[in-house]
Order: C-alpha cells, then structure tokens, then sequence
C-alpha cells in the first residue's frame, strides 16, 4: 500500500459549521500524546505485516494535526518519515492559530514536504459567522510564513456563506494567492444537522446557502484562479504546475490506503484485507465476491489512545464487489478535469457489463455533463462539476446489480 491517512480528532474549539470526528480538547493535554505514541505503535505493527512501506504519499488531516504542537506533531510525523519511498509527499492539515514558527520548523525538520491550512476566509465578520478561532489578519500572516518556510502551501477557503457577496469572497481569493499559495480548495459551506450553524438557519436567523449563488462563486473562483495560473484539476482544487495534492489523487484514481486514528477510512484489495485480519483476527470473513473492503475506524480516541494494536481498534466494513468498486471508480474519476481513465472505464465495461455501462456515458454525455476525449477518458463538463451530483449518482447507479 503506498498511501496512508493518519486522523487527528482534536481541535480548541468547535467550528459553528462543523461536522467531522473531532472533540474539542485543552491544548497540551495528555490526551493527544497519548493518541500520538499509539498511532506510532499502530503505524509499526501495520509496518511489521507488510501492510505499508515505501509510501509515496502520507496525509495527516483532522481535526486540527497543528494543534498537537511541534513536539508531539514532529513525533508522529518522523514517525510516518520512515515510512516513505524517495520523492513522497508528506501533508498535515492546520488552522492558523496554531501554525506557530515551531511548528512549522518542526515539522519541516521531521520531514514534511506540505501543509494545507483551513483559512476558509479572510473577512473577519465571516470568520466570526463561521465561528472561527483566527482572524483574517492571523490567517495572511500564518499563510505567508508557511510560504517562507519552503514548505508547498494549500489553502481552503469556503464560498455562498449567508449574505456573502463576489466583492467579499473576490478579496478573499486575491489576498489568498497574494500570500503566495500554490494550491488553493475551494467548497461551499454545507449546512449540517446538529450545528450551531443549522440551528441558526433553521431559526430563520441566517439564509440557507443558494445552489445559484454557490454556482456563482464556483465560477468566480475558477475564473480568477485560472488567470493566475492555477489550473483545476479536480473540482474543489486548483494548483499552479507541480503542486497538485498527490494524495487525494490517490483517493480519486482508486488506489488503496491505509487510514489510522478515530474515523480514518481505508480502502483495501482483497490481499491487503487479508493482511490486516492477520493481525485482527477479529474482523469479518470476506465474502466470495469481495473485491475491495472500505473500513472506517469506529474508536474513540481514548480507545485508540489505549490500544496495545491493531487488533484492539473497532472497524466499521464494508464489503463491495467487482462491480460496486468499477462504479465507484467511474464516478470518482469524473470528479478531476482529467477525467476517470481509458482503463478504468475499460474496467467498468468489462466488470459491469459493456450495454449497461455504455448507456450510462451516452446520458451523463448527453446532459451535458460529461464529454468523452478521444484518448476513451470520461471527464467533466463545466455543467457536470457544477451539477456533480447529477452525475455522481448517475454512475454510482451502476453498483446496482
Ligand atoms: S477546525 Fe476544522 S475540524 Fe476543527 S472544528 Fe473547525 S472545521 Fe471542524
């Protein structure tokens, strides 16, 4: 397996909008040490049976990895270190209040090549909305020293917030890329169940986010990024040439990873789940037609904090066959401008069926949501990324038997 996903579940605070696996925890508490010294201990004995080595790519996200602070945060990062090939990428994910100068001279020392940042604006009276910790001013300062410590520099920022305007979310975007990123992601903000947020709207105290305005800033964004010499290669990301996030790449051209820590997904061949149920035996027999297991990592982060191995950890699984794997590949491909492969929709024909896999590429193609190239690649429209939906779910209807 060359890609690994650590999960860090913690974070100072609540974002108003937030929905992830992630617990609000005092800084330095003994929690999150405890957490790291057992990812390390899980990452050696996934090492030890053969599961990773030689990664080409490893992601720390969360949560909030910059929160663990520069001791803890180098550990588990020259921890993940040993395990890489030459020429990996190696990411963790920030938030401005807490990329201090030690941690980013740490984490470079330990052996990161990128860091993406949760900017997600750079208006304070949004910031505010969202419920964020930092302000705009924090954010350009943290961004820019990230930037000189040599380290290639994502950023997020959000679009359609209630009552923002092109004006707003423009600045957003020109003073982002005049800090000098070279990836920046954008999505819109999602109302979720349960949020602060949520419970704003649903008082009628906030607008619900508008489909035509979330269009909008798509487009905005994609038009001025464009001019500045990002290209889009997938349909939140734009990189300037080389600093496209090789990692998530994996997830959308259908390799396997490994994801460590409190909700971290995997996604395993039948081999590579073999590997894993040798070392938790616990975990259930796959079936004859089994091609591909998703697990999720159902353990608190106390219960990972004391797990003694791999064994101890509880999984979510979920099996999926030949053909449920070919769909998800098909529509996981036409989420990047390059689109899902000649290979792989040679795949889905052969594992699907030919007519049936044909007759979905003619609709998607003639809503004018995707277009096929000469070279066989199936790829997203202009239409197709704004209505990615509509052609998510026309795809992934091929899992069905
Ligand atoms: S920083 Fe990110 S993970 Fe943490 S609460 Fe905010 S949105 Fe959630």
């Amino acid at each position: 397996m060359r890609h690994l996903y650590l999960h860090v579940p913690f974070c100072v605070k609540r974002c108003a909008y937030c929905d992830f696996t992630t617990y609000a925890t005092p800084r330095g508490s003994a929690r999150m040490g405890e957490y790291v010294v057992a990812l390390l201990r899980l990452l050696g004995e996934a090492r030890e049976c053969g599961l990773v080595d030689g990664l080409d790519t490893a992601y720390l996200g969360g949560g909030t990895p910059s929160y663990l602070g520069a001791e803890a945060l180098g550990r588990l990062l020259a921890g993940v270190g040993e395990l890489l090939g030459s020429g990996a990428e190696l990411s963790f994910e920030a938030n401005p209040d807490s990329l201090a100068d030690d941690v980013l001279a740490e984490a470079r020392s330990a052996g990161a090549t990128r860091v993406s940042i949760g900017v997600q604006s750079l208006d304070d009276a949004e910031l505010a909305l969202l419920g964020r910790v930092h302000t705009a001013a924090q954010a350009r300062e943290r961004v820019e020293a990230a930037v000189d410590s040599g380290l290639d520099v994502s950023a997020d920022l959000m679009c359609a917030l209630p009552g923002q305007t092109d004006m707003v979310f423009g600045r957003s975007l020109e003073q982002l890329v005049g800090c000098g990123v070279g990836h920046v992601s954008v999505y819109p903000l999602m109302v979720e169940e349960g949020t602060p947020l949520a419970a704003r709207v649903d008082a009628g105290e906030l607008d619900e986010p508008d489909e035509d305005d979330e269009a909008d800033r798509m487009l905005q964004a994609a038009a001025y990024l464009d001019a500045r010499g990002f290209s889009r290669y997938e349909v939140a990301s734009y990189a300037l040439p080389g600093k496209a996030c090789r990692h998530n790449q994996a997830y959308w051209t259908g390799k396997s990873y490994l994801g460590l820590g409190t909700a971290a997904a995997s996604m395993l061949s039948a081999g590579e789940y073999a590997c894993l149920r040798a070392a938790a035996p616990s975990l259930p027999d796959l079936p004859p037609e089994g091609a591909r297991v998703r697990l999720t990592c159902a353990s608190s982060p106390d219960e990972v904090g004391a797990a003694s191995g791999l064994a101890d950890l509880a999984w979510d699984v979920e099996f999926l066959n030949a053909r449920e794997a070919a769909a998800e590949d098909l529509m996981l491909g036409t989420r990047m401008s390059a689109g899902a492969a000649d290979a792989v929709v040679r795949r889905a024909r052969e594992a699907i069926g030919a007519a049936r896999v044909d007759a979905a590429i003619c609709d998607v193609v003639g809503r004018g949501l995707a277009m096929q190239g000469e070279d066989g690649a199936l790829a997203p429209t202009a239409r197709g990324w704004l209505l990615g939906n509509e052609l998510y779910g026309a795809l992934w209807d091929l899992a069905r038997g």
